[in-house]
């Protein structure tokens, strides 16, 4: 199928031409015919799948088609409802690439930042507007904004916004809202209380769904190396001499490990920046454009910081720490062999996560291929737990992430972790 056969206006045809796409992916081919059709759309698919495009393409389409030509003012028609200030800015990013030949303009407002530019933009008018909760209902209390006259209404990340407690802002912005409207409802997962949420906003929908997050996993190219702790930054330096690896995605577990991989990285002059919740919104945003734009090539993030990042054509993630929870590592390695291209992602596993990774294999149904025979192989098999070294001894210490003593260790790698320089297997990297 093309995008030609969607029924879709030039405009349309001639931005997404421009953006590269040779077919819609499966949700698009899904979506877009039902949503200009008028219908209401349950949609259960993750970010990666070209859901925003899905919605963002029929949204431009009907509003294009709709516009009056004797309207002295615009008003929001179009709203978009999505967790993240950093969903937001790609969700406005997708309006601006879909839409760039059409009359409509349309902004993005979130909380974090002054309002004084947003009401500014939204005063000027506005046919779609791209919003988290809080501000959007933060302006329309004092009277800034209006969604009165919302025809096309997307819930996007449903799941994520009940996780991150949105449920109460959610039902105000419907006491609001027109009845008559078409809804969009898009969520990863659809456990009742989405779909009690969903009932309470679409109208006779239709369900739509792509493959659900753990078969994505399948495309994407998985690998692990056995290795000391203290040795894992220097395995990643070796790494990045691939210079084919010219932009990773590196995941940490917590935000003092990922300055610390930051650290040692610009020590050797390697371009490196770091993303997590310590960071104020703006340097957030600062290191995902200065990434984008590959003025950054390594972006060392913690999950949180790293939700719903969508970078075009990342093709490397590489977890520095491997998650405890087993499906963060397929939300991690997600943000690789995103529509259907293709990823790699290299996993580092010291002693004691060798549980974590078997837990991963179990969730994935597959085994990582293990890359052997390089510089830095895994010498210490028992190193004591933290608990341990504090002589707690519990059955949740299994699972605690490796701190304080290990760390300490890191700042100094201890020569006996230093293997012979090996032959590394070929092709591995
Ligand atoms: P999303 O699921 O909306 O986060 O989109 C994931 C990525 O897929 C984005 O980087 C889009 O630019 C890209 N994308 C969306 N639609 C297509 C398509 N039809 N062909 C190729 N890439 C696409």
């Amino acid at each position: 199928m093309t995008f030609n056969s969607l029924d879709l206006i030039e405009p349309i045809i001639k931005a997404v031409d421009q953006q590269g796409y040779k077919a819609p992916t499966p949700i698009q081919e899904q979506s877009i015919p039902l949503i200009l059709e008028g219908k209401d759309i349950l949609g259960c698919a993750q970010t990666g799948t070209g859901k925003t495009a899905a919605f963002s393409i029929p949204i431009i389409q009907l509003l294009e088609n709709s516009v009056k030509p004797t309207a002295k003012r615009k008003r929001i028609r179009g709203l978009i409802v999505t967790p993240t200030r950093e969903l937001a800015i790609q969700i406005g990013e997708s309006f601006e690439a879909y839409g760039r030949f059409t009359s409509l303009k349309h902004t993005v407002i979130y909380g974090g930042v002054k309002q004084i530019k947003q009401v500014a933009r939204i005063k000027a008018g506005v046919d779609v507007l791209v919003a988290t909760p809080g501000r959007l209902l933060d302006l329309m209390d004092q009277k800034l904004l209006s969604i009165r006259d919302v025809e096309m209404f997307v819930l996007d990340e449903a799941d994520r916004m009940l996780d991150m407690g949105f449920i109460h802002d959610i039902k105000r912005l419907l006491k609001v809202l027109p009845k008559q409207r078409q809804s969009l409802f898009f969520s990863a997962t659809m456990p009742p209380n989405i779909m009690k949420l969903a009932d309470s906003i679409l109208n006779n929908p239709e369900k739509v769904s792509v493959a659900p997050v753990s078969s994505t996993v399948d495309i994407i190219e998985q690998y692990v190396y056995f290795v000391d702790k203290p040795n894992k930054s220097f395995l990643l330096q070796d790494l990045l001499k691939d210079e084919k690896i010219d932009s990773v995605l590196v995941f940490t577990r917590t935000k003092h490990g990922a300055d610390k991989v930051v650290r040692h990285l610009k020590k050797k002059n390697i371009r490196a920046e770091a993303i997590h919740g310590n960071k104020s919104q703006n340097a957030r945003q600062n290191a995902l454009n200065n990434f984008k734009d590959k003025t950054t090539r390594v972006l060392v993030a913690t999950d949180i910081a790293a939700r719903g990042i969508d970078v075009d054509r990342l093709k490397y993630v590489i977890n520095f720490d491997l998650p405890n929870i087993s499906e963060t590592y397929v939300h991690r390695i997600g943000r690789t062999g995103r529509a259907g291209r293709e990823g790699i992602s290299y996993s580092f596993c010291d002693a004691i996560e060798k549980e974590y990774l078997r837990d991963i294999e179990k969730l994935i149904k597959k085994k990582l291929t293990l890359i052997d025979g390089h510089d830095f192989p895994l010498m210490d098999h028992d190193p004591p737990k933290p608990q341990q070294q504090q002589g707690q001894r519990n059955k949740s210490s299994k699972k605690t992430a490796v701190t304080s003593k290990k760390e300490g260790a890191a700042k100094k790698p201890k020569r006996k972790f230093y293997a012979k320089k090996g032959v590394r297997k070929k092709g591995a990297i």
